[in-house]
């Protein structure tokens, strides 16, 4: 089967969500592809996002889809987009199950994901007691004694960010620590502990960490940890739609999600390394804007 839309976007997080809602608002006929694995899927509540200040990532979705569906020209398809082709104007979208749409403009939503944790133990606690974001969790964890765990300047960056929700905190490197004289010298100033001692192994009950166990046999106790997350694009269709990316993964747009590439929008922590809910939900809304705005215009001149 083969439909002909406005908009694809492909990924039905909230920058996905948000984009639909407001080319709905706008009376343009909208796909919204998402084979539903947002990075947040391990955790159980969702901080920070006014209004919605602890809600889990499914009733987010659940809430979202409902408001979605009073606009009749969006549609929510459950399903993964594999590959596309096409150019401005008419892109086509192949999906796993088979139906392929057609659209003029496409919007890339498509996330970030987590790469395997080669720490062993940590997936039994990553979302329940084991976080990347202090601004997203830091507060429940807030006063308690956590292993933050991560190596060179990033772990000075984590170590200084997490001194603002607890002053216990050990760092353990899981390996050479990677620093400079003066940054080994700064975290000894502030009296932080540090390990460089392989990690053997993080133990938990339910979720919850209890301990991390070193290879030289120390053991830490702890209520929580931080982890700095190795990151891979959620998909690599932009990229091979002729998008630039960054180093870390995520696509170059401009203040509207324009990426390089005519009639291709990019929103959300697939187009930036700020990775909250609330800003990807934003970005989603203003690359909404920028492809209404192109479309308006492209209607416009036709006509004149
Ligand atoms: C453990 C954890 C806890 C977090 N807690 C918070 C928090 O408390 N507060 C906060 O603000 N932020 C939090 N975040 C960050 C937040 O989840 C992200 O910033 C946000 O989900 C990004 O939204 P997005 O729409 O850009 O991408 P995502 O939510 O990741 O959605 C992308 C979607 O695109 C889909 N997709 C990818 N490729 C394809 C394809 N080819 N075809 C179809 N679909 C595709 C994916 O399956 C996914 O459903 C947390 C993140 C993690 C990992």
């Amino acid at each position: 089967m083969e439909q002909h839309i406005d908009v694809a976007i492909i990924g039905g997080g909230p920058a996905g969500m948000n984009a639909a809602l407001v080319l709905g608002r706008a009376r343009k006929s909208v796909v919204v592809i998402d084979e539903g694995r947002p990075r947040n899927r391990v955790t159980r509540e969702t901080h920070g996002f006014l209004t919605r200040d602890g809600i889990s990532p499914s009733e987010f979705r659940r809430v979202a889809k409902e408001q979605i569906n009073a606009y009749p020209s969006v549609h929510f398809v459950e399903d993964a987009a594999v590959t596309i082709t096409g150019t401005d104007g008419n892109f086509q979208i192949a999906t796993g199950q088979g139906t392929t749409y057609r659209s003029k403009k496409l919007l890339f939503a498509v996330g970030m994901k987590d790469l395997p944790l080669d720490i062993n133990g940590l997936a039994d606690a990553y979302g329940k007691s084991a976080f990347v974001c202090p601004y997203c969790d830091g507060w429940e964890l807030r006063d308690q004694s956590l292993v933050l765990t991560a190596k060179g300047a990033r772990a000075l960056h984590m170590a200084k960010m997490l001194s603002g929700w607890t002053n216990r905190f050990t760092i353990c490197t899981d390996g050479p620590d990677e620093w400079t004289d003066e940054e080994r010298e700064e975290l000894k100033q502030h009296n932080v502990p540090a390990f460089d001692s392989p990690i053997q192994r993080i133990e938990s009950n339910d979720g919850m960490v209890e301990r991390v166990i070193l290879a030289d046999g120390t053991t830490i106790p702890c209520t929580g940890i931080f982890f700095a997350p190795k990151l891979a694009a959620g998909s690599d269709l932009p990229q091979a739609l002729g998008c630039k990316i960054t180093e870390a993964g995520t696509v170059i747009v401009d203040a509207f999600g324009k990426t390089n590439v005519p009639g291709v929008y990019s929103a959300g922590d697939a187009a930036s390394e700020l990775y909250q809910a609330i800003t990807a939900a934003s970005l989603g809304a203003l690359a909404a804007v920028g492809i209404n705005g192109e479309l308006l215009a492209e209607a416009w001149n036709s006509q004149s």
